[in-house]
């Protein structure tokens, strides 16, 4: 299995392989769709061998180019049920910053729209992926925004969206999401990403995060 990860300087999307087919976790902001597809032959795959596009929550730097990335691949489009009804009306989101350099991000972030889009699957709170064709399992985390959701795969790595963050400094030291819906929610998900002691966190800002960073928040 391996994770590869799209990055520009908004947020990183990742493609997961399994040598059988391969999942989008996450499509980028707005634009990305053409460097992702570089990605997937560049992985060796088609468009055809995606077979899921898991968004980890509905936020415009997540879901920028779910739309195009559907139309070129064919796969279905999930997210969780507590984020489904924000990325079917798409538009803007209020950001709580949960510090001082996020607020000053939120400038930027702010203006990002989320594209409207029809999800195909509805995620519940935990979900074997292989039934929808994906790799690995998903569990909700929320506090980022209601229904954030994590990708636990099969070598027990974690997608975990911005559930966690790395920060712009120290990029691969595991801290709290810059934005929250639910600070409490949030710590609550941070610890039980933190219980699956996993070899590595992918995140959407920074990373990858170390192990030991991530298991320091356990106990923080
Ligand atoms: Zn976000
Ligand atoms: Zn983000």
């Amino acid at each position: 299995m391996t994770v590869y990860t799209v990055k520009n300087v908004a947020s990183s999307a990742f493609l997961v392989t399994d040598g059988k087919g391969a999942m989008i976790v996450d499509t980028g902001v707005a634009g990305r769709a053409p460097a992702m597809l570089r990605q997937i032959a560049d992985a060796g795959l088609r468009p055809a061998d995606v077979r899921l596009i898991l968004l980890t929550h509905h936020h415009a730097d997540h879901s920028g180019s779910a739309l195009e990335l559907r139309e070129a691949t064919g796969a279905p489009v999930a997210i969780h049920r507590d984020d489904a009804d924000q990325l079917r009306r798409g538009g803007r989101v209020d950001l709580r910053p949960t510090s001082l350099v996020p607020r000053l991000m939120k400038v930027m972030l702010a203006k990002a729209e989320i594209p409207a889009i029809e999800p195909d699957i509805i995620l519940g709170d935990e979900e074997d992926l292989t039934r929808h064709g994906g790799i690995g399992r998903s569990f909700v985390t929320p506090g980022h925004t209601p229904g954030s959701t994590c990708v636990l795969l099969p070598d027990n790595s974690i997608l975990a969206g911005d559930a966690l963050s790395g920060g712009m400094m120290r990029a691969r030291i595991a801290r709290k999401p810059m934005f929250a819906t639910d600070p409490d929610a949030a710590a609550r998900s941070m610890r039980v990403i933190a219980g699956h002691a996993p070899v590595t966190v992918y995140v959407g800002h920074g990373g990858h995060l170390t192990a030991s960073s991530v298991g320091a928040l356990q106990c923080p």
